[in-house]
């Protein structure tokens, strides 16, 4: 008996691009004459960050940030630890930190402590996707577009083992038994 993996497309690409453009409407009005600096979280968020930020009406920078993390490797952080640091200020600005996915929550949990130590005048969460069920942390998202199920997705930057990435739909991932 072997096992494979099916995709089923959750989201297309056209629903997407209608709720990052309403969310940059969002952001636009919300920090209109801030210094805003968004934070991308390496390698899942740079596909939506790349769209929202063209979205954005109003000056904004935007750097990254990589974790890597040790624990449960296909759905979650578990411990957390930063390998690519930005190196934009942050001292003093308004930092929007860009997730592709709330999922238990550890990832961001930390990487929010990590960057409120940088004294930034605010900091706040834009994820694309939440993934409440699976939740372990409390985790406050400012901005996010689609609440999803306890599934495993890919696509729109989202990978399993470094594939599906360039998708530009949003679909989850199912093993499928055959044989
Ligand atoms: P958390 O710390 O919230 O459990 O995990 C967040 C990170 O786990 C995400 O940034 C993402 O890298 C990974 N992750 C969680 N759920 C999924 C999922 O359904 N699909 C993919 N591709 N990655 C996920």
């Amino acid at each position: 008996m072997t096992s494979r993996y099916s995709l089923k497309l959750l989201y297309p690409r056209d629903e997407i691009a209608g709720e990052v453009r309403r969310m940059a409407e969002r952001i636009s009005v919300d920090y209109a004459g801030k210094d805003l600096l968004v934070i991308g979280v390496l390698k899942g968020a740079a596909i939506f960050l790349s769209d929202l930020v063209r979205a954005i009406t109003i000056p904004v920078e935007f750097d990254f940030i990589g974790l890597a993390s040790y624990g449960d490797r296909v759905t979650s952080c578990g411990e957390v630890k930063i390998t690519a640091y930005p190196t934009s200020a942050m001292e003093g600005r308004h930092l929007l930190v860009v997730e592709d996915i709330v999922d238990t929550g550890l990832c961001v949990d930390s990487l929010l402590k990590f960057l409120k130590e940088r004294n930034p005048a605010s900091l706040k969460l834009c994820a694309l996707l939440d993934k409440p069920v699976r939740r372990q942390v409390p985790v406050n998202i400012d901005y996010s577009a689609f609440t999803i199920p306890d599934k495993f997705v890919v696509g729109y930057g989202l990978d399993y083992a470094q594939r599906y990435r360039n998708l530009p739909g949003i679909h989850t991932l199912e093993e499928a038994a055959d044989d």
